[in-house]
């Protein structure tokens, strides 16, 4: 019977398609819609043809193969991917996404797939006097002009450090110090306003290096801080999708495939 309907479907959808239906996919299977923003190499980026590609890509790309789902990708301002999963049962963040209290809050998160941490990019040797054992911590930035990109967890510690919330008086390390923040669409525009508008740019591991990689008179420093948990970001209601994408993902980090696709997408720089 299942066998018989799945035809069926199929045949519906080729129908469709036939007769030109605006909404028809050659594509039988479900669409699982993935949310990400491809300013953030090497998890998703624009390769030279155009299209969005990068780690989380491929992984959905997996996903989609192993659970029977056409996975579309839409690339949109990170800030707006929680509202998006928000909206739509079949709907995934992938977007090197850390996990936090408030997103599982809103979200249902997947096992984590990487690990990243802080970094700062900032002009070649400009943070050279700060830098111990490879490190700068977030009170070297005192009374810097910090970009970063916006609703990311670099942007909220940034935010606390400085105390823009006016949370507790007194608690923020670069409270009074003449730090200031300002907001991005991603990581690469930021960078490319050091040295006009501001100092230094705050963002994940990976991409800070991919950036650096590819401007000589920049560099990056980790910044001692608490490593983040990357995570895909479901919708509430998707308990049992969720399930099943960890066992794919479990899979994915056993076979050393996600490790692969780090590699195959970093260009060498990975470290
Ligand atoms: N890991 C960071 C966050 O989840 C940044 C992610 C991104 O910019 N794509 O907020």
């Amino acid at each position: 019977m299942k066998k018989l309907i799945a035809v069926l479907a199929t045949l519906v959808a080729l129908t469709s398609c036939a007769l030109g239906f605006a909404a028809c996919s050659s594509d039988p299977r479900p669409t699982l819609n993935v949310y990400t923003n491809a300013g953030f190499a090497p998890y998703e980026y624009v390769n030279e043809y155009g299209e969005v590609v990068g780690v989380d890509i491929d992984i959905m790309e997996e996903i989609g193969e192993a659970l029977g789902y056409n996975v579309v990708i839409n690339d949109i301002d990170f800030g707006l991917i929680m509202e998006e999963v928000g909206k739509n049962e079949l709907a995934v963040g992938a977007a090197g996404m850390t996990k936090t209290d408030e997103r599982d809050e809103a979200a249902l998160a997947s096992i984590s797939y990487a690990v990243s941490v802080q970094y700062v990019i900032a002009p070649k040797d400009s943070l050279d006097d700060k830098v111990v054992d490879g490190k700068v911590s977030l009170a070297d930035l005192a009374g810097k002009k910090i970009g970063v990109q916006e609703a990311t967890t670099g942007d909220y510690l940034v935010s606390d450090e400085i105390d823009e919330n006016g949370e507790i008086e007194g608690t923020g390390v670069l409270e009074g110090t003449n730090a200031t923040k300002t907001s991005y669409t991603n990581a690469i525009v930021a960078s490319g306003d050091i040295g006009a508008n501001i100092d230094v740019v705050v963002i994940d591991k990976l991409p800070a290096q991919s950036i650096v990689s590819g401007n000589a008179n920049l560099e990056c420093y980790e910044l001692s801080e608490e490593p983040e948990q990357y995570v895909l970001y479901f919708n509430k209601n998707a308990t049992e999708l969720v399930a099943k994408v960890n066992k794919v993902l479990e899979k994915l980090i056993e076979n050393g495939v996600i490790d692969y696709f780090t590699v195959k997408h970093s260009g060498g720089i990975v470290g």
